[in-house]
C-alpha cells in the first residue's frame, strides 16, 4: 500500500503514461506540475460555477505569469451535454486557442468527463489535466482516460478515450464537499477493496467513522491513504486492459443494477447511493447463484450502512422495469448482460450470467417502503 507518512506529504501514483499526484494542499503546487507535463502556451481552466468560485484563484496562482482563461458550466449531471461541449469549443475557438493549449479539468466528474471530451477532441485532441475535486472523481472519473457527454438516449454514450498529462489530486478541498457526495464516493472505494483487496476493504472500514467526522474531513491522513490506495487499484487494472475487454470489467461490480436503480430513479439517488446498493444486490445475486461466499452480503451491508450508503431498492422501482434497464445498459453484449460479482470480498468474478428469475427475486425482496 502507498505509505503517507503525514498530512503535508503527497505521493506520485504511476497510472499509465502518467502520474496521479494526491496530497494535501496540492492545489497550491499544481502549477509546477502543470508546466513540467503539459506545458502551453496558454491555459483554459473548464469547472463548474460551485467549484470555480472556491478553487479555481488558487489554480491560476499556481501557474504564476502563464497565461489562463476560465470557463465555466452550471453545476450537475444535467450539463454534460452536447450543448455545453459545443458552447465551450466554440468559446475557446472565439478566444483564438490553438494546438498549443493545454485544458485542465477543475471539479467533479462531471467536469472531468466534459472538458475531457472537449480535450479530446479540440483541434483533433489537445493535452489536458484532471483536478478531481470531489471523492468520485479523485478516485473514479478521473482514472482510466474515459471522457464524454451525456444524450438523451443514456449517460456517457457518447465520448472518447483520452488520457490526461496528470491526475492533481488535492484531498483538502473535500472540507467544501457536500456530505452526500462524500459519502457517494465512499461506495466507489468500498468497491475497489471488494474486487481487490480484502485488507484494504477492512481499512475503510475501520477509518469510516474518522473519514465522515466533519473536522477530520479536510486534511485528514486516512482520506489520503484511501485516496491512494483506491487509485493504485483502479490504476493497476486500467493499465492491463484501457479499454474494456478483460480485467476492466471487474470495475462494475454493483455497477449492472446500480445504474438501472439509478437511471430508474430518475437520478434522484447520486451514482454512489445507486452502487451502494447494486453491490448489495449484486452480491445476494451471487450468492442465490453459489458463485458468492454466504456472508459476503452482511458484509457489505455493515460497511456501506456505516459510510452512511442506502442498501436497498426504493419501493417505488419496479423490478421488471430495473431488470429491463439492465439490458439496455452500454455494458451489455448484444443484449446478454454479464455481471461482474464478486466470489468473496477482495476477489472479483466477471462474465457471470444471471436468469431473470435469479434476478427478480433479488429485487423483489430487496425493497424498501421510501
Ligand atoms: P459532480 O461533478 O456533479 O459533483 C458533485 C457536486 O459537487 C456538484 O454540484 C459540484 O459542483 C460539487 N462540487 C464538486 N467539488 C466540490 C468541492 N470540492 N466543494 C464543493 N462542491 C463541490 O459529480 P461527481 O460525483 O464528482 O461525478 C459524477 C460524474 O462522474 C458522472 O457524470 C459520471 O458519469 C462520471 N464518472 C465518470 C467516470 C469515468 O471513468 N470517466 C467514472 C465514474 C463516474
Amino acid at each position: 500500500m502507498v505509505s503517507i507518512a503525514s498530512d503535508r506529504d503527497s505521493v506520485a501514483i504511476p497510472v499509465d503514461s502518467y502520474d496521479a499526484h494526491v496530497g494535501n494542499g496540492l492545489l497550491e503546487r499544481a502549477g509546477e506540475i502543470i508546466r513540467t507535463v503539459a506545458p502551453a502556451h496558454r491555459y483554459a481552466i473548464i469547472s463548474d460555477d460551485n467549484v470555480a468560485p472556491l478553487y479555481a484563484a488558487r489554480l491560476r496562482t499556481s501557474l504564476g505569469a502563464a497565461q489562463t482563461e476560465l470557463y465555466t458550466i452550471p453545476p450537475g449531471e444535467s450539463h454534460k451535454t452536447r450543448e455545453q461541449w459545443a458552447r465551450l469549443t466554440d468559446e475557446l475557438l472565439a478566444a483564438g486557442f490553438g494546438r498549443d493549449t493545454t485544458i485542465l479539468a477543475l471539479g467533479g466528474g462531471v467536469v472531468g468527463d466534459l472538458a475531457g471530451f472537449v480535450a479530446a477532441t479540440y483541434m483533433r485532441g489537445v493535452p489536458f489535466v484532471q483536478l478531481p475535486t470531489t471523492l468520485l472523481a479523485m478516485i473514479d472519473a478521473s482514472i482510466g482516460g474515459k471522457t464524454g457527454v451525456d444524450t438523451t438516449a443514456g449517460k456517457n454514450l457518447v465520448g472518447a478515450f483520452h488520457q490526461p498529462r496528470a491526475v492533481i489530486a488535492d484531498s483538502s478541498v473535500l472540507g467544501t464537499l457536500p456530505a452526500s457526495h462524500l459519502r457517494s464516493g465512499l461506495a466507489e472505494a468500498v468497491k475497489h477493496g471488494a474486487i481487490a483487496d480484502a485488507q484494504y476493504y477492512g481499512s475503510i472500514d475501520g477509518m469510516l467513522p474518522s473519514i465522515l467526522t466533519p473536522s477530520l474531513t479536510p486534511s485528514g491522513g486516512e482520506l489520503q491513504q484511501l485516496i491512494a490506495r483506491s487509485i493504485e487499484i483502479k490504476a493497476s487494472i486500467v493499465r492491463q486492459d484501457e479499454r474494456e475487454g478483460g480485467i476492466r470489467r471487474n470495475l462494475n461490480f454493483g455497477h449492472t443494477l446500480g445504474h438501472a436503480i439509478e437511471s430508474e430513479s430518475g437520478y434522484s439517488l447520486l451514482h454512489g447511493e445507486a452502487i451502494a446498493i447494486g453491490m448489495v444486490l449484486e452480491a445476494k445475486l451471487g450468492e442465490a447463484l453459489g458463485v458468492t461466499a454466504a456472508g459476503t452480503v452482511k458484509q457489505l451491508r455493515d460497511t456501506l450502512e456505516k459510510a452512511g450508503l442506502p442498501t436497498v431498492s426504493p419501493k417505488s422501482l419496479d423490478a421488471n422495469r430495473i431488470l429491463a434497464a439492465t439490458r439496455s445498459d452500454k455494458k451489455a453484449r448484444a443484449g446478454v448482460v454479464e455481471y461482474a460479482l464478486i466470489a468473496e470480498i477482495g476477489r472479483a468474478i466477471a462474465g457471470v450470467r444471471a436468469p431473470d428469475e435469479a434476478v427478480l427475486e433479488v429485487l423483489t425482496q430487496n425493497t424498501t417502503t421510501q
